[in-house]
């Protein structure tokens, strides 16, 4: 049975005209008859071409943090862009968003860009323009956008990973990047403290930069063993590497100064990109004032048309001042709680063997498995199809989490106790048929 409607189907057979595979980002694409076309969005839900509801807990992959369409942010975007949005220099509203995201992260300075492939491509940048030093260590599984030089060894690699487990290949994911590019970075095991300590012994001295997902957002929220991220920032110290935590999933998610302020540990930048803006197009990176004040007018470069402009910064100002003036993510962690905690006593009920991954803002589980994964292999051991089937069946009915276990299910402030409780029931349904 197609996952589309009539009129879903119509619109995807006109979006296959325009757009490869009907889709502007590959993530999206479904298969042909399984491709959504949404209309509209609100609060928790989201409407397909059909009218048909769903509790939408793939929220645009992360960003959608206060619930679809937040009047406040729409209010606070439409006033703004009566005043223009772009003016090819500083303007009033992105001074405020600048002292909110500094403050509220807690780091020196900012940048402005506008997707989390560019917050990383300019991070890592500045921190060979600030080592002179020019390879990266990127984990195996970690997922950091789609620029040539973090393309490699992503949780989507096709096929299986290549090399062992201690010393991964570096393997690119997808066709058109450079053969060059893996000359310039070094793959890790994550989650490795004795691996990582030797790989850097041997690299540091060619080594700008250690880029790491402080959690892995893009595998099933899989987190940081005790003292991983504490070695990270001790081998930086000693040899004089950046450290970079991506946080375009953590940031402004898992705490109001996201990862860095959940495990309390300082990195030298910080990238950040989708729940700054309740869905709007804005990102940044940032962080300690030596790093960051290496960029310089004609000299070390970072610029940008969209960085900074009006749509964004109206979007970051209003809902950063929604995260910090009221306890949002706190509602947020007591609610996703109750839904992780739900969906583990269903699935302990029916009897299937499961691991909980990640942390209430964001988190999935593995079926078949019941060891916690502590990298990219541990959680490919789970059984994805039977996550597949079984979430298929969960859209069937209503309830969106992504299909594919390794992008968590995220909360918002706009999943209610009552929108908990009703997907829950509808879980509670499913599962009882689907594994019965
Ligand atoms: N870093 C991380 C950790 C991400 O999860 C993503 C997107 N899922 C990116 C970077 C890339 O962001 P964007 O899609 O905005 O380019």
């Amino acid at each position: 049975m197609s996952l589309q409607g009539q009129q879903t189907r119509a619109y995807y057979q006109r979006a296959r005209e325009v757009f490869p595979y009907g889709v502007n980002s590959n993530f999206r694409y479904w298969g042909e008859d399984d491709t959504f076309v949404i209309s509209r969005a609100k609060g928790p839900y989201l409407w397909d071409a059909d009218d048909k509801r769903y509790t939408d807990f793939r929220l645009a992959f992360g960003p959608i943090i206060l619930g679809h369409a937040n009047e406040r942010v729409v209010n606070a975007v439409t006033e703004a862009i009566k005043n223009g949005t772009q003016f090819a220099f500083t303007n009033t509203l992105e001074i405020e968003a600048g002292e909110r995201v500094t403050r509220m992260a807690g780091i020196d300075k900012v940048r402005f860009t506008n997707s989390g492939t560019e917050a990383t491509m300019h991070a890592l940048r500045v921190a060979r323009a600030y080592t002179g030093r020019e390879k990266f260590i990127k984990f195996e599984g970690c997922y950091h956008g789609v620029h040539d030089y973090v393309l490699f060894n992503t949780a989507n690699s096709p096929g299986e990973a290549l090399g062992s487990r201690r010393s991964p290949l570096p393997t690119p994911v997808s066709s058109g990047i450079p053969r060059g590019m893996a000359d310039y970075v070094i793959i890790a095991p994550y989650n490795d403290i004795e691996r990582i300590e030797e790989m850097v012994a041997q690299s540091w001295h060619e080594t700008a930069a250690i880029l790491v997902e402080p959690i892995m957002g893009n595998v099933a929220g899989v987190m940081p063993k005790p003292g991983f991220l504490e070695k990270l920032r001790e081998l930086c110290d000693k040899y004089g590497i950046v450290l970079i935590f991506d946080e375009v999933k953590t940031g402004f998610r898992i705490a109001n100064g996201g990862a860095q302020e959940y495990f309390n540990i300082k990195a030298d930048l910080v990238t950040y990109a989708k729940a700054m803006g309740n869905g709007f197009p804005v990102a940044a990176f940032g962080g300690k004032e030596k790093v960051m004040m290496t960029i310089e007018p004609g000299q070390m470069i970072h610029t940008g048309t969209f960085n900074g402009n009006g749509v964004g910064m109206a979007a970051t100002v209003a809902t950063l001042d929604i995260l910090e003036n009221e306890s949002i993510i706190d509602q947020i962690y007591e609610w996703g709680t109750k839904l992780m905690n739900g969906i583990d006593g269903i699935l302990t009920r029916q009897g299937v063997p499961h691991v909980m991954t990640g942390v209430a803002p964001m988190f999935s589980f593995g079926l078949g498995i019941e060891q916690t994964p502590h990298d990219v292999r541990d959680y490919n051991k789970a059984d994805q199809m039977l996550y597949e089937h079984f979430t298929t069946e969960l859209v069937k009915r209503g309830v969106m989490p992504e299909l594919d276990g390794k992008e968590p299910w995220f909360m918002c402030a706009a999943h209610d106790e009552s929108v908990i409780h009703e997907s829950l029931n509808v879980i509670e349904d499913v599962a009882k048929s689907f594994f019965k």
